[in-house]
Parts: C-alpha cells; sequence; structure tokens
C-alpha cells in the first residue's frame, strides 16, 4: 500500500507557476456523491476530465464529475517532470519489433508522434498555447561514445529497412554523422554523431492547470486538493462504489484511477506491477534563448542527461537525468519512493553541467540554480517502473466499473493524452450519457494492445513478475556503467 509522501521536494515548475489552483477545492466540504470519480490530478486525471468535458459539451445531462487529489492539485509526477513532448520517433524501434513485430512497433511510434499535432491543435482551439509554454522543434538524440552510436544508428537503420524512406516518419528523421555537425546542432560538448527529429516542450504543470480550469468554468467538475483516497470499495447492488477519505466518504457510479506509481494504494493487484523509481532534475539559469533545442545526450543504455530551455521571462534550462553521478548510488533511485528527499550532491552535478557539457556557455554566465536548492532549484520525482514498459489503460480486470490510466513511467507526455481520450467515450456509454466526439480525437490512432489494462495481460505478468530480481538487475546494470570512464571523473562521484 503506498500513498504520495507528504512534503516533497520543491520543484521548479510549481514553484514558478503561481497558480491560484494549487490547493484549491471547490467546495468546503466533500461532495457526497458524483457519477464519476477521479483519483489523481495530474495530467492523465485532468486528461480524463477534459475528455469527458468535450465528450458532453453539447448533452443536455452532464455527468458530475469529483476529482480527488492526495497532494496540491497536480503535485506529483506531472509537476516535476521534464517538460519534454519528446515521442520515442526510432529509438525504440528495435526491441518494439521484438516483442509486437515491424508493424506493431511503427503503429507505437505512430501514437507517440501523434501526440504533437494533437497538442498543437488542442492548444490553440483553447486558446493557451502560449500560457503552457507549448513550442515545438527539432530534437535531437547526442552520441556522447560510439556504445551509444552504435545503438541509436541500429534503431534508425532497422526501422529504414524495415519500413523504407517513404514511410511519412522517417522523413522526419535526420542523421548527423560528423562530430562537428553534432556538436554545432546539439550544442553538446564531445557529441560525436547525433539523430535529430520533431518533438515539443510545455509546462506541463501549466498545462494541467490551464485544462482542469477551463473544465472547473464549465461547471460538472468538482475538485479537491488534499484529500487522498485512502481505500475503495468495490461497487454495491445499487451501482455505487465508496471512496473513504480522511474528510469524509465519496461515492460515485464510476471510479477512474489515474494515480500513476500509486495506483496499486487502490488495486493492490498492481503492487508487484507498477513500482517506485525515483529521478532527479534541476533548473539553471541560462542567458536568454541560449539552448536551442530539446535533447539528450546518451553514454550507454544507462547513463542520459536530457533538457531543455524555457522561453523568457523564466529562461530556465531544465536538465533532467544527472544519471553519470547517480548509478553511483542505484538504491538512490530504485526500488525508492523518498520524494520529499534530495539525491545528496547532484545539485552540484548539475550545476556543473552547463561549464562541462554545453559549447560556448558565455564565461558572463557562471552556471547557477533558477531558484534556491530546496525552493525549486533541485527536485526529485516519481519516475515510475511499470515491469513491462507500457501502462494500464481500460477497466480494472475483475472489478466492475473501475476505470484505469496509470503506470505512464517517465515517459507520459507523448502517450497520455490520447491514451485517456480512449477510455472516456467507454466510461460515458456504460453511464448511458449522451456524448459526441469532439473534432479534436477525429484525426488520431486508437489505443494500441500493449496499452490495454486486459485480465490476461495483469494475469501473466503477475505470474512472472519479481521485484527483487528487477532491483537486483538495475543495480548490476547501474555498477557496469559506474566503472566506465564517462562516470568517473571528479564532478561525476558522490563526495558522501
Ligand atoms: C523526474 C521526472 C521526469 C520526467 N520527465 C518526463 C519528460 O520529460 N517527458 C515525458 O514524457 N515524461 C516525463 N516523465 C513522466 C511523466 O511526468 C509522467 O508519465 C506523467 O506525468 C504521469 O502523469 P499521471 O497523471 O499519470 O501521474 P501523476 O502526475 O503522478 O498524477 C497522479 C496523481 O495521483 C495522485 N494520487 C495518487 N494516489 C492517490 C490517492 N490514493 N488519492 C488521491 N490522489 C492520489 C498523485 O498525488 C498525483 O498527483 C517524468 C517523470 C518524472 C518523475
Amino acid at each position: 500500500m503506498v500513498l504520495p509522501v507528504a512534503n516533497p521536494t520543491k520543484s521548479y515548475w510549481i514553484e514558478a507557476a503561481e497558480s491560484p489552483l494549487r490547493d484549491f477545492r471547490s467546495t468546503e466540504e466533500l461532495p457526497q456523491e458524483c457519477d464519476i470519480a477521479i483519483v489523481g490530478s495530474g495530467y492523465a486525471g485532468a486528461s480524463t476530465a477534459y475528455w469527458i468535458h468535450k465528450y458532453t459539451e453539447s448533452s443536455a445531462k452532464k455527468p458530475q464529475m469529483v476529482m480527488l487529489e492526495a497532494r496540491d492539485i497536480c503535485g506529483s509526477a506531472t509537476g516535476r517532470n521534464g517538460g519534454q513532448l519528446r515521442p520515442h520517433a526510432y529509438s525504440r524501434y528495435l526491441p518494439w519489433k521484438e516483442r509486437f513485430g515491424a508493424e506493431g512497433a511503427i503503429e507505437l511510434i505512430r501514437h507517440e508522434m501523434a501526440h504533437l499535432s494533437a497538442f498543437k491543435e488542442l492548444a490553440e482551439q483553447e486558446g493557451i498555447t502560449e500560457e503552457v509554454c507549448l513550442k515545438f522543434g527539432e530534437t535531437f538524440d547526442a552520441a556522447m561514445t560510439e556504445e551509444a552510436w552504435t545503438r541509436l544508428r541500429g534503431n534508425y537503420e532497422a526501422m529504414r529497412q524495415d519500413h523504407g524512406e517513404d514511410d511519412e516518419f522517417f522523413k522526419l528523421i535526420k542523421l548527423i554523422e560528423d562530430a562537428a555537425g553534432a556538436e554545432e546542432f546539439s550544442q553538446m560538448k564531445g557529441a560525436l554523431a547525433a539523430i535529430t527529429h520533431p518533438a515539443g516542450q510545455i509546462w506541463p504543470y501549466k498545462f494541467v492547470h490551464a485544462i482542469l480550469r477551463i473544465v472547473l468554468e464549465a461547471g460538472n467538475l468538482n475538485l479537491q486538493a488534499h484529500t487522498p483516497a485512502k481505500s475503495i470499495s468495490e461497487r454495491d447492488a445499487n451501482g455505487w462504489i465508496t471512496i473513504t477519505t480522511d474528510r469524509g466518504e465519496l461515492r460515485a457510479r464510476t471510479v477512474i484511477h489515474t494515480t500513476n506509481r500509486w495506483a496499486s494504494h487502490l488495486l493492490p493487484e498492481f503492487s508487484k506491477l507498477i513500482l517506485g523509481e525515483r529521478a532527479t532534475l534541476a533548473a539553471i539559469k541560462a542567458p536568454e534563448g541560449f539552448i536551442k533545442h530539446t535533447g539528450a545526450q546518451h553514454w550507454d543504455q544507462s547513463v542520459n542527461n536530457y533538457h531543455l530551455q524555457l522561453p523568457s521571462p523564466y529562461n530556465a534550462v531544465i536538465l533532467g537525468g544527472g544519471r553519470q553521478y547517480t548509478v553511483h548510488m542505484p538504491e538512490a533511485c530504485f526500488p525508492n519512493d523518498e520524494e520529499d528527499k534530495q539525491v545528496p550532491g547532484i545539485a552540484d552535478f548539475f550545476q556543473s553541467w552547463p561549464t562541462s557539457d554545453v559549447a560556448d556557455w558565455p564565461t558572463s554566465s557562471l552556471p547557477e540554480l533558477a531558484r534556491d536548492v530546496d525552493d525549486g532549484g533541485c527536485w526529485t520525482g516519481m519516475e515510475t517502473s511499470v515491469i513491462d514498459s507500457f501502462p494500464f489503460v481500460g477497466p480494472v480486470p475483475n472489478r466492475e466499473g473501475h476505470w484505469m490510466a496509470a503506470g505512464f513511467a517517465g515517459h507520459g507526455m507523448p502517450r497520455i493524452l490520447l491514451s485517456a481520450a480512449h477510455n472516456v467515450p467507454k466510461v460515458l456509454e456504460a453511464l448511458k450519457f449522451e456524448q459526441k466526439p469532439p473534432s479534436l480525437v477525429a484525426n488520431y490512432p486508437p489505443l494500441l494492445a500493449p496499452f490495454h489494462a486486459t485480465p490476461e495481460r495483469v494475469e501473466r505478468l503477475l505470474r512472472t513478475a519479481d521485484v527483487g530480481a528487477l532491483a537486483k538487475a538495475y543495480k548490476e546494470k547501474c555498477e557496469m556503467s559506474a566503472v566506465k570512464a564517462f562516470c568517473c571523473d571528479e564532478r561525476s562521484k558522490p563526495k558522501i
């Protein structure tokens, strides 16, 4: 049983946003009943509420929703992530092909890429593009070693071989094979080569707060911050599911679990399938417009950094990864739920990045955190680990009236919006609400098989789930990286 820890470290996104919805409660008292209870107010919960609103906008009777959030609104992974709206455009092609075949792999890529146009359309329709700092451009994977280049290039070549250069996505992916070109494009010192493709960046916390504001204005959402759902019942003979909180009970016709890492608190059958993995980031002061592209540096399969720069007036670089440093302390990452603690010494490592990794970082701009270290300068978050690397979306097996969209792990931005859109019409149909698909969903691919929370998938995973073995394998992988030269310079070695 696991609930979000109280007093998590403070993230730049949350502190700098200064949102009026941060601690919002629509009513002083918890409502007693509703049609749809959504547990969790991150990107999955907010998208679910948004799609319910869009599907029933013109209906005579709209479902009454209540959203319960254990922390402040959007106070967990979505408020603490890297802000990268960066599909796996090619870089997972080989492992996905091995599991799902060449067609299955390309479909997964299409689903992720579709999120770029979905975000663009949604933000334009709602007039929130600037508010949520949504930007599109080219991103890069910079290979910092031959090992990384072999892996990245191998995925690219295999995709080209299977799908040809005529594939619409393939045309968008470019190889920069010479080191000078890679360094110039990526601004990363020492990049040997790079692969680029379209991607976006966003302020995820502001996005969630913006779409929640839109749904609140529509009038059928009751939002309740600081209200953890402590326990939940099965659906009773009268069709009600009861959620118990410290502020009283709420009964709902249907419950949608959008609780990410913490899904297993209310659904213990997921306790071996969705696990606590902690990651860390920092916000670094940078000259306006200095970093041109979002991107990632890769050394080996465990060691990477990723970053973006926010537009003016914020200008901060959001830097994540820090794996040259954290591979020395695997237990600080997985399994680990200590979101109320910093990774000791990581702030110094992040602060050394501009001068050690970025070409031509101006000497006039000594690397400094954008806020005090414990006030949003550096933070931790539950990146979450899912046993087969795909989230669970759809009706919860063997629990009538319960639905879920949880376990999106460290790669949710190009997955969640359209996953949530998949659940909503089915939930509305089950509750017999009149609905009309919004124009926004018309052109997007359906949810793919690896995402579905089928009883067969859950049973199969439970038969082999071994958390101890996973932790051991994770530790061994970190140890293998920790002795490589790129993890052994002075700044990468923990001082404690
Ligand atoms: C450090 C870090 C960096 C990341 N970087 C990126 C990135 O750059 N790009 C990318 O695509 N993805 C990234 N991710 C992953 C991405 O942030 C997640 O996949 C996504 O935010 C998950 O959204 P969610 O709504 O499912 O989860 P969350 O945002 O975690 O929302 C779940 C909510 O449920 C609440 N909750 C849980 N249990 C209960 C309960 N019992 N009662 C009430 N409320 C409850 C939680 O408090 C939380 O607010 C990163 C994640 C982390 C942590």
